[in-house]
């Protein structure tokens, strides 16, 4: 990779013109501008507060533990400039509890900021839910509004940023046009692929693509493709043309997410992905929110019961009722996104949902494909590929 340029900081206006013009966005999930939410903070006025967020945790992601594993200096370098520009003192990077090398890393290139480590839940990485272990509180998800931009860390406004998008904004700041033009995202690519792996893809590149240049191609075919991991509906084996673009994708139904590419290949029962997904949902909703603690389960028990063909048509539009009631309600994103993506992954296989309603059992004789749980050979594989590639 080229060399970075240093973390000096400019005036603040000047770096968020050329943070503006270079169109950054937050590669957290949301893909938010990430000037939008400066402006935000600085709307506020006050000493606000910087939390990079490292708290990694959706099923296959690496990103961000590679880069804090090979390039710490670089993303202390982004948090510094954010920092510098919001006048910040004292910035803070939140990592999960089980991210002890990660911290090691950080020492050892001698991090100016503070590190903290937190819980190892899913939603323990939602900002809000960082905010709250940093005050030593169960990392729950708070009510919004407001939001950290207004009431953030210990009542002040706080700039949450991931730590990719941290780690790039040196670089968008230094040159924005060229930044522009050439943007990438890295791209945790897992599943059934040749060489599951973290890469740095141009945004824009169709997904097939992805797949077969830096993935080595998929090792049986592409059944689905899942570009945001579970947390959007998957695309079909001739929709891989679409680009690798947080807006593409959402046309087409999806969503880019923080690009943990799953491929799941042909053989695997789809259906049995499903239930993996809403068992994954049901399995990290934190309990706060009654609609989805009860959504969840009920999602997970409906495609259970569909995998092994023991559901009715009217099962179906029981899921149907309370994705839709769950799409509206819960402190977070997980309530609704569970819903959006569940329903999703069935919507994309309509043939092999009604194969199963009509055979009463799985068609193919029943799949162990189970990617989302904790310890699948999928998310075993992208995990050593991380630690092979830091080794
Ligand atoms: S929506 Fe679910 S995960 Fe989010 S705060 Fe409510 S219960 Fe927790």
């Amino acid at each position: 990779m080229s060399a970075r340029p240093s973390p000096q900081a400019p005036d603040t206006p000047e770096v968020l013109a050329r943070l503006t013009a270079s169109g950054l966005r937050g590669r957290g999930g949301g893909w938010f501008p990430a000037a939008r939410k400066w402006r935000a903070v600085l709307a506020e006025g006050g000493e606000p507060v910087v939390i990079a967020n490292g708290a990694e945790g959706e099923p296959g992601s690496i990103k961000d533990r590679y880069l804090l594993r090979t390039r710490a200096a670089e993303v202390v370098a982004g948090i510094e400039m954010a920092a510098g520009a919001l006048n910040a003192a004292g910035p803070i990077l939140y990592l999960k509890g089980a991210f002890v090398r990660e911290e090691e890393h950080l020492r050892r290139v001698g991090a100016s900021v503070l590190v903290r480590r937190g819980a190892d839940t899913y939603v323990a990485g939602e900002e809000t839910a960082v905010l709250e272990a940093l005050e030593d509180r169960r990392a729950w998800p708070r009510p919004k509004p407001p939001l950290p931009a207004a009431v953030g860390l210990h009542g002040r406004p706080t700039l949450v940023q991931n730590v990719e998008t941290l780690w790039r904004l040196p670089v968008a700041v230094r040159d924005p046009e060229a930044f522009r033009a050439a943007e990438t995202t890295l791209v945790s690519l897992w599943g059934h692929v040749r060489r599951p792996g973290v890469y740095d893809v141009p945004l824009g590149t169709p997904l097939g693509r992805v797949v077969e240049g830096w993935g080595g191609g998929a090792t049986d075919g592409i059944g689905l493709l899942f570009p945001a991991g579970p947390s959007a509906a998957p695309l079909t084996a001739d929709q891989a043309n679409v680009p690798l673009d947080p807006d593409a994708l959402r046309e087409a139904g999806s969503g880019l997410g923080t690009a943990a590419v799953l491929v799941v290949g042909r053989s695997a029962c789809p259906v049995a992905v499903a239930a993996s997904a809403a068992a994954f949902f049901e399995r990290e909703s934190c309990g706060q929110c009654p609609p989805c603690v009860v959504g969840t389960g009920n999602l997970a028990r409906i495609v259970r019961a569909l995998e092994a063909g023991a559901a009715r048509a009217r099962d179906l539009a029981s899921l149907h009722e309370a994705a839709g009631f769950m799409a509206m309600h819960g402190y977070c994103a997980h309530s609704r996104t569970a819903a959006a993506a569940v329903r999703g992954i069935l919507a994309r296989v309509p043939a092999e949902v009604e194969a199963h309603l009509r055979a009463g059992r799985c068609p193919r004789g029943g799949s162990p494909s189970d990617p989302f749980a904790p310890a699948s050979p999928e998310r075993a594989a992208i995990e050593r590929a991380l630690d092979e590639t830091t080794a």
